[in-house]
Formats: structure tokens, sequence, C-alpha cells
């Protein structure tokens, strides 16, 4: 990895780009290893390049600088918690600073994987786990995102308008990850390279992607901790979750039903909060926990779930003015809009001609200098 420090205007989007060559690019694992474009020290990061290219490729990377001032922009071949083999070359580089969109219109899509086949190594032994989603799976989740549509604009009082893209992506997942809180999930990184065709420059600002892992017919099960929805993380800096069909078609947890559920969208709402809950404290606010309901008094009903919780969390009601802040429902991911206007900064400029190639290399051995006295005072 090589890196440089920049410095950033808060809250403000900035795109890198850069042209990448690679040869025998592959991971050393089930993991996303590969060249990319990245910010030092956290998960943000462009999408991944592997494999041969036999020409140069152009590699983007848009980020929020959110509420940071200054961020160690870097250059690898590997990945956060991730390793890699094979050669890679980088040049071109240029950043910009674009300009914020603040309208409060979000654009989600919610995409049904319908097939999923993991060999997983479960207690030493490897285990086959192959599973599909019904047509009857696919519809509960389509009518699902259109109570999720009319919902969130109820539930934060008008703050956010949603449209949506629903859709089926019919690639198999092939890996998934796993982590000791919440067992096997799909992590974005397991899914990269699939989704990225039907997602990328469609200026989605949410994504949800339904999986089954489970099936009672086959009394099979990936291990999964108790989750249903697990959400807060990020495909290429959209939000992005998972929402997990249950084993067994009789469940009502994702069917209207007058008497027993009418409140079937829950999941994706909750989920969707974690984006917002996290957003709010990446942009420097302190508030309340999604999860900490029970602490102010609210309890889940049989019908309704925690549907009173969100709408009182989403507007700034509990215990009178505790909640999310309302500039959140505006921030949304950096897309190419942002840079319509978008100016060049100096950061990544390489010289143009002679004269600037030598200034550079005087730039760089005084620099050098510096950095040995430096030592020198250490020691
Ligand atoms: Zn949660």
């Amino acid at each position: 990895m090589f890196c440089k420090q920049i410095n950033l205007e808060p809250n403000t989007p900035y795109r890198i780009k850069c042209k990448v060559k690679t040869l025998g690019v592959e991971s050393t694992d089930d993991t996303l290893g590969g060249a990319q474009i990245c910010i030092t020290d956290t998960i943000e990061k462009s999408m991944t390049i592997t494999g041969d290219t036999k020409e140069w490729q152009e590699l983007e990377f848009m980020f929020n600088s959110k509420d940071r001032t200054s961020v160690e922009i870097a250059f690898r071949l590997g990945g956060y918690n991730t390793t890699c083999s094979g050669i890679a070359w980088f040049t071109d580089f240029t950043m910009e600073k674009g300009e914020l969109e603040t309208s409060n219109n979000w654009k989600y899509a919610c995409i049904a994987f319908p097939n999923l086949d993991v060999e997983l190594e479960i207690n030493g032994v490897k285990q086959d786990f192959k599973f599909e989603m019904t047509d009857s799976d696919i519809s509960d989740m389509k009518k699902n995102m259109q109570r999720f549509q009319n919902s969130i604009s109820e539930l934060t009082n008008g703050k956010i308008t949603a449209t949506y893209d629903f859709f089926t992506v019919n690639e198999t997942i092939r890996t998934l990850s796993y982590d000791d809180e919440n067992g096997y999930y799909v992590s974005p990184d397991n899914i990269e390279k699939i989704l990225y065709p039907y997602v990328a420059n469609k200026g989605y600002d949410y994504i949800f992607i339904c999986v089954r892992m489970g099936d009672a017919n086959q009394n099979l099960e990936i291990p999964v901790n108790d989750w249903i929805g697990l959400g807060g993380m990020d495909y290429l800096g959209i939000g992005f979750s998972n929402i997990r069909l249950p084993n067994s078609d009789k469940s009502y947890i994702y069917k209207y039903n007058d008497r027993i559920n009418t409140f079937p969208e829950e999941v994706f709402v909750h989920e969707f909060i974690h984006t917002l809950e996290r957003n709010a404290q990446e942009y420097g606010n302190d508030i309340i926990e999604l999860h900490d309901y029970s602490k102010y008094g609210y309890n889940e009903s049989q019908k309704e779930g925690l549907k009173q919780w969100y709408y009182d969390y989403m507007n700034k009601k509990v215990e009178g003015n505790l909640g999310l802040p309302e500039e959140v429902f505006t921030i949304k991911p950096v897309k190419q809009d942002n840079f319509k206007n978008g100016n060049y900064l100096d950061e990544f400029r390489e010289p143009q001609n002679f004269i600037e190639e030598v200034q550079m290399i005087l730039d760089q051995i005084q620099l050098l200098f510096k950095e040995v006295e430096g030592e020198e005072k250490l020691t």
C-alpha cells in the first residue's frame, strides 16, 4: 500500500480516480482482496480489481469526509483484513472535490438473490448448503418493499420520500462472511463483483438484499446467531443490509395479517435506521442507540413490533427530544451527480514536464534530509 495524507473540508464529497493494471491478482482466502483505492484504517474503499487486466482500467473511489479534516488516501493490493497475491500497477491519479446534494428523496434498491450455494466448514467438517427462493418468497419481499416506501415516509413524518427498484439477481452467492456476534451473513465483499453491474452508477442511496439461509423442508440451516435482518454495512459507500427469509414458509414474519402482523416491513425499517444511526454518529452527533428501546420504556408489540419506537426515534421524540438529528435524512452516499461541477485538486498531480520532474525530485530529497535529521534528534 502506498498512501498520502490529504487535508479535507468536513461534510464534503470527494472523488479519487486512477488507472490500474493487474497481473495474476487473486485472493489468498475466501475474502475479496485485490487492487483498490481506500482510506487507511477504514473499510471505505473503491471496487476491487482482480485477475489479469489486459488494458489499464479506470478505478474510482468516492467518499464523504463526514466530520474528518484529514485522511490518508491509499492505493493498495489487498484489502481491509484481507490478503492477495499478484502484481498491480497504478497511474494517472486525480482528485476532485464535489458538491453536496441535500434532497430528502432516497432511492432504494431491493434485490432478491434466489440462489445460494456455499461450502462451509462447521466444527471442522466441510458441509454444503444450497438454497433457493420460491416465487412466493420473492413476492413477499416485493410487497414489503412497497409497504416500506410508504412506512418510511410516514414514520419520518415526511422527512424522507422514497423511490425504489425491486429486482432479482440470478447469479449464485458462493461465499459468506462470518463473525462471532452474528454467525454467517452476506457481506458486501461476498457479492461485490456480481452486484456491481446492477447497481453501478444507478444513483442508489441504500441497498437491501434478500437471502434464504435455511430450509425447514431440508432440515438444514446455516449457523446464524438469531438475526433476521443485519444492517449498518456499506456496499462501496452505500448503506447495505441483509434481509433473511425464515426457514419455514409457515412463518408470518414478512406477511401482512390483520390479527397477527400489521408491520411486516419492520425488518426493512429497522435495518435502514441502523444506517441513519451510523451516519449520525460518523457526522459527530452524540445520539441514543437504536437497540436501547427498553431503556426508554418501549416494548415490542405482537402486531406492530417497535413501530412507535421507530417513529419517536426518527422524530426526536424519545423523552421529549432524544433521537436522530433532522440533518441525517439528507445525508446520502456520494455519487456521480455530486461532481457535475467538480473541482480538480492538486493533491495527486504528477509532474507534467522535465522541470517539474526535477523539482519533485529535489523536494523529495529535501524531505528525506528532514526525516534523517528528525531521526537523529530522536536517538
Ligand atoms: Zn438492529
